[in-house]
C-alpha cells in the first residue's frame, strides 16, 4: 500500500498507524498541515471494508479539514483519525482509552473531536488518556449557549447564515419570507436549520429516510413532505442537502432547478468539475466546508477557550467569508469551490 505516493497524500505531515494488542484497536490518524496551528479533527469509527479505503478516508479527511480551518480563519491546522471497526458492535471503553493513549503521543500535533460513530461519550474515554481531544464536555462546563458540547447547532447557525447570504447575493432579497426552500435530511443539522428557514418566515419541503424525522417536520414546521426523488427537481429558490455526500452528480444535476444550493453535508460535489456546471448555468452553489464551519468553530473555542457569544459571532462571520467568495467568484468568473479553495490556499501561505 503506497503512502508517499498515494492520489490522496498531498503532502501529509504524519500518518501514524496505530495498533493496540490487549484491545484489537486498529486505526489511522493523519496529520496533513500544521502551519497555522495544530491540527483538529473527528475521529470516525467505520466497519471500513479494507485498510486501502480507511487510509483514503484519512487522508482526504485530513486534508478537507486543512482547507476548513484556514478558510474559517481558525488558528488550527487539518486533521482526522479512522478506528477501523463497527460502532455498533466493537466499542468498549479500553479501546477509546487506547485510541486516547496515542491522540497524546502526538504530544497536542493532533486534537480529536467526535465524528461519525463517535460522540462526547467517546470523547470522554479518550480524555482519560489525553489532554488534546474536544467534545467531550457538556452544556455547563462549556458555559452554555450555543456551546453544548455537540457542534451542530453552531453548524446548523452556520449554514443558515450562509444561506441567507446566498440567497441575498443571487436573488438580492434579504427577507426570507415565502422563500422556498426543498431540505433534503432532516437530522442534527438539517432539522435545526429546518427551524430556523420557518422561523424566519421560509416555506418548507422535505425529505429524510426516516419517516420520524418527516412527520416531525410536518407537524412542527408545517413542511411539505416529499419522496427521495422529488426533493431535487423541486421548482423552490434554495435546495439545501443536509444528509450525505456526492448529492450533487451527474443524475440530480439534471433535475436540480433551484438558484441557490446551500446546505451542510460534507463533500456535496461527485466531481470538482459540477461545480462549473453549476456556476455555468446560474446556481450559486455554498462550498461545502465554507458553510458548514459552524462546529469546528464551536469545538476550536473548546480548546482555546473563549466565551459562548464570540463563538457565535465567529460563526457569524461565514457570512462575511461567503460573500467574499461570492463576489470573487463573480468578479473572476470562476465557480465558487474554486475561489473558496484559492482563499484557503491565500491563508495557509500567508
Ligand atoms: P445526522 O446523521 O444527524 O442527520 C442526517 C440525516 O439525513 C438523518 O436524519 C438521515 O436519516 C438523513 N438521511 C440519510 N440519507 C438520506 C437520504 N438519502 N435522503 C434523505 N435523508 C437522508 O447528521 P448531521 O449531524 O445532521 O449532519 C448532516 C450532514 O452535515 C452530514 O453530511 C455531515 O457530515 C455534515 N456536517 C455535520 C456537522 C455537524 O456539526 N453535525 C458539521 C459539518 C458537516
Amino acid at each position: 500500500m503506497p503512502i508517499f505516493t498515494h492520489p490522496e497524500f498531498d503532502q501529509h505531515e504524519q500518518v501514524q498507524f496505530c495498533h493496540d494488542k490487549a484491545t484489537g484497536l486498529k486505526a489511522i490518524i493523519a496529520v496533513h498541515n500544521t502551519r497555522l496551528g495544530p491540527a483538529l479533527g473527528g475521529c470516525r469509527m467505520w466497519p471500513y471494508a479494507d485498510e486501502q479505503q480507511a487510509l483514503n478516508d484519512v487522508l482526504r479527511l485530513s486534508r478537507g479539514m486543512t482547507y476548513k480551518s484556514a478558510l474559517a480563519g481558525l488558528p488550527l491546522g487539518g486533521g482526522k483519525a479512522v478506528i477501523i471497526a463497527d460502532p455498533r458492535k466493537d466499542k468498549s471503553p479500553a479501546l477509546f482509552q487506547a485510541m486516547g493513549a496515542f491522540v497524546e503521543s502526538l504530544g497536542g500535533r493532533y486534537i480529536t473531536a467526535a465524528d461519525s460513530g463517535t460522540g462526547v461519550a467517546e470523547m470522554a474515554l479518550m480524555g482519560q488518556r489525553t489532554r488534546h481531544v474536544v467534545g467531550a464536555g457538556t452544556r455547563e462546563q462549556l458555559g452554555g449557549g450555543i456551546r453544548s458540547g455537540d457542534p451542530s447547532p453552531a453548524t446548523a447557525l452556520g449554514v443558515f447564515i450562509g444561506l441567507r447570504e446566498a440567497v441575498l447575493q443571487r436573488l438580492g432579497r434579504a427577507d426570507l419570507t415565502g422563500l422556498r426552500v426543498a431540505v433534503q435530511g432532516l437530522g442534527q443539522v438539517g432539522f435545526n436549520l429546518a427551524q430556523q428557514l420557518r422561523a424566519a418566515g421560509a416555506e418548507l419541503w422535505v425529505h429524510d429516510i426516516q419517516e420520524a424525522n418527516v412527520r416531525r417536520a410536518v407537524d412542527e414546521l408545517g413542511a411539505h413532505a416529499v419522496g427521495a426523488q422529488d426533493i431535487y427537481g423541486l421548482d423552490v429558490d434554495v435546495f439545501s442537502p443536509c444528509a450525505m455526500g456526492a448529492i450533487i452528480n451527474g443524475e440530480t444535476l439534471q433535475l436540480l432547478q433551484a438558484p441557490v444550493i446551500a446546505g451542510a453535508a460534507n463533500n456535496q460535489l461527485a466531481k470538482a468539475s459540477h461545480a462549473d456546471v453549476l456556476w455555468r448555468r446560474g446556481c450559486l452553489h455554498a462550498p461545502d466546508y465554507a458553510i458548514n464551519a459552524g462546529g469546528i468553530i464551536d469545538v476550536s473555542y473548546e480548546y482555546t477557550g473563549g466565551s459562548p457569544e464570540q463563538v457565535r459571532r465567529h460563526v457569524e462571520g461565514i457570512g462575511d467569508t461567503l460573500r467574499q467568495i461570492f463576489l470573487r467568484a463573480k468578479a473572476e468568473d470562476r465557480n465558487t469551490t474554486n475561489i473558496a479553495d484559492s482563499l484557503a490556499q491565500e491563508r495557509l501561505n500567508a
